[in-house]
This record gives C-alpha cells, structure tokens and sequence, in this order.
C-alpha cells in the first residue's frame, strides 16, 4: 500500500531530479521551443516542496491536488497547466483514500494522462509529454504494476520522440525542423517515472 508519506517522498524525490537535470532540459528546449523548461519544471517543483512543508499532511489525494494547483499557478509555460492537470485529476480520483494501491494508483494517473490529452489536444505520436505517460502507464498496466518497468518504458518512449514531427506545442512551430530532437516535457516525464521507481525500491 502506498501512503502519504510515499507520495511526498515521490514529489520531493522528483523535485530533486528535476534541478538535477534542469540545465538538460533547458538545452532540449532551446532546440525546439524557447529554452525555459527546466526552468519552469524547477519554479513549479521547487513550489510543490514548499506547499508540502507548509501544509499539514492530507491523504495521498490531496498531497497529488495540492501540488497540481503549485504546478499550474506557478509555471507559465505550457508544461504548468498541463502536469498540474494531471496530478489534480489524479488526486481527484484517489478521493479520501489514505492509502492507495500500485493499481488504484495507476488507474488515477491513467485518469490524469487522459485530461492532459484533452487539454492540450495532442495523441500519441505528436512529439510531447504523452509520448513518455502513456508508454510508462501501459507498462504499469501489463507488468503487474512494476515502477521500474514504467520508468524504463518512459524513458524509450521519451527517445522515441527524437524522429518524430512535433503537432503541439511550440516545437510544432518548426514543422520539419523538430525532427532529430529528443521533446524536453517526454523527458521531464521519464524523470518523474523514474522518481516513484527510486522511491518504490527504497
Ligand atoms: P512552453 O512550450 O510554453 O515553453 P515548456 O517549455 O515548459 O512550455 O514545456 C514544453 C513541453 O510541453 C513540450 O516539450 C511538450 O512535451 C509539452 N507540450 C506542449 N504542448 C503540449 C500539448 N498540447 N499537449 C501535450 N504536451 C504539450
Ligand atoms: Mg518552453
């Protein structure tokens, strides 16, 4: 069973992957959008961790909502509304819980993905985000709910974006041209997969 404790040790274990990598994902994006991803993705986290030492720990649910709403209020860039989307929608489905199955889990990230795609209009194959989730959620699904398994699966699908054709997003603004670039928010992705592996192992 996974606890309040685990999903603030999931969050505050992706913030610090997340400043780890920021100057890497940063470069990704200023190779195909405007050089502020790691940026963004370190403001938004950094928010996240601040939330939850403020605020008294609730059950995972409102651990994920509360740090949807830092994501979405904090970052301007594209990726904020779209991974605090996620997590709020993922929390939302946890409810009151105070501890959650790998499968509830799973089930509750598969019901953020989907409004992320809703959101911002984007498929598989579209050279984003989505192109890491659901891969990694997939993996989720058919390895009995192995982490390890959907942070490898995150990480080959976040390599899978390098030959595509951007569709969203600003990468989409160089048609041809984002072809032969790894999508930067596919990367942060993979880092927050590969956070709830090392999490999950500890
Ligand atoms: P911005 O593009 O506003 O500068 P970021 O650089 O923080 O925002 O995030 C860019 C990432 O957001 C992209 O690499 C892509 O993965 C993701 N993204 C952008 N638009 C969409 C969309 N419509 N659907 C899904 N993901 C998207
Ligand atoms: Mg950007």
């Amino acid at each position: 069973m996974l606890d309040t404790a685990f999903f603030h040790r999931w969050l505050t274990t992706a913030a610090a992957a997340i400043s780890r990598e920021a100057a890497r994902l940063t470069d990704l994006d200023s190779a195909i959008g405007d050089a502020d991803h790691g940026s963004n993705m370190q403001r938004g986290f950094t928010a996240v961790t601040e939330a939850l030492e403020k605020e008294p720990p609730g059950p995972p649910g409102a651990v994920l909502i509360l740090a949807g709403r830092q994501l979405i209020s904090k970052v301007g860039g594209a990726s904020g509304p779209l991974y605090g989307t996620l997590l709020r929608r993922a929390g939302k489905a946890l409810g009151d819980a105070e501890q959650v199955t790998v499968r509830q889990l799973a089930d509750a990230l598969r019901t953020g993905v989907d409004a992320v795609a809703q959101l911002g209009g984007a498929a598989p194959g579209d050279k984003t985000m989505l192109d890491a989730l659901f891969p990694a959620l997939d993996a989720l699904a058919t390895d009995g709910g192995s982490f390890a398994a959907a942070s490898e699966a995150a990480d080959k699908g976040a390599l899978a974006t390098v030959p595509m054709l951007a569709r969203k997003g600003r990468a989409s603004y160089l048609g041809e041209r984002s072809i032969g670039h790894q999508d930067p928010g596919a990367t942060s992705s993979a880092l927050l997969f590969a956070a709830l592996a090392e999490v999950a192992s500890s």
